[in-house]
């Protein structure tokens, strides 16, 4: 029998807050009552955002309110290759197209429908450039990414995000090919996040199909609401965790505030 795997996957993009804490303990209490593992993992593709205080903070604040996790930590930026294989299998089984559109492109010729994200759905121009074109352009050096060609696809996905972005121009992978790379590479059996990032769980599960990859149990749970009942972000400093410890918050408060013993 193999043991079940959980994993928290913060982005370092700021400090972490209690939603965060209560995303990890969750996954690390989950581990422990199913006697499995507990995963830590940096997903820091974007490198627009990430900052390397923000990981070094991810690992004090986590150890601060009692957890401990597998090491090494596997850390996204280091695996752009991994990344990019699964791009080639999709580029090979003709799922992605290259776009080469600017955002302002995009943004002049969108469908009316947004994404989960609310970024309005690709009109699809350069999913009728013809092959032998998008290959010249690509050859010549043109910045690109690619999209998902749902039209040939045929997913439940497609209504709710479009021809989905999933490598950037700029960052030459995505959130979206990393974490389901990153999942079964890891051999993670069950997801346990946010109920915000619920609407990319389809998008999730189709990448997994066409990579050949085993799709991961998924739980998404209720988020952490701070007092004016909207959900909690990272650029808000009040409920940081470090901002609660040096207010003098003990680390026993915090998993009591948040229902862990
Ligand atoms: N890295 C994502 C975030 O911090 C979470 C990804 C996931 O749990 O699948 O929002």
């Amino acid at each position: 029998m193999s043991v079940p795997v959980f994993r928290f996957a913060p982005s370092p993009n700021g400090f972490l807050h209690l939603g965060h804490a209560y995303s990890a303990l969750l996954n690390s209490s989950l581990a422990a009552k199913y006697q499995g593992r507990f995963l830590l993992r940096i997903e820091d593709t974007d490198g627009s955002r990430a900052r390397s205080e923000f990981v070094t903070a991810i690992f004090e604040d986590l150890a601060w309110i009692g957890l401990e996790w597998e090491r090494p930590v596997r850390i996204q930026s280091e695996h752009f290759a991994d990344y990019e294989a699964s791009l080639a299998q999709l580029r090979k089984i003709g799922a992605i197209y290259p776009c080469f559109c600017s955002r302002r492109h995009v943004q002049a010729n969108a469908l009316a429908a947004r994404d989960p994200d609310g970024q309005p759905l690709y009109g699809g121009t350069c999913r009728l450039l013809p092959r032998p074109v998008a290959e010249r352009r690509i050859a010549g050096g043109d910045a690109h990414g690619w999209r998902l060609d749902m039209a040939s696809l045929g997913d439940n996905a497609a209504a709710v995000w479009g021809d989905a972005m999933i490598a950037k121009r700029t960052v030459g992978s995505s959130y979206h090919v990393a974490v389901v790379t990153d999942d079964a590479l890891q051999g993670i059996t069950h997801v346990v996040r946010g109920r915000d990032i619920e609407p990319a769980t389809p998008l999730h599960m189709l990448l997994q199909r066409l990579l050949g990859l085993p799709t991961p149990q998924y739980q998404h749970h209720d988020l952490i609401k701070g007092a004016d009942g909207r959900k909690l972000s990272k650029s808000e400093g009040s409920t940081a965790l470090r901002q609660l410890r040096s207010e003098g918050m003990a680390p026993s408060e915090i998993r009591q505030i948040l229902g862990f013993p």
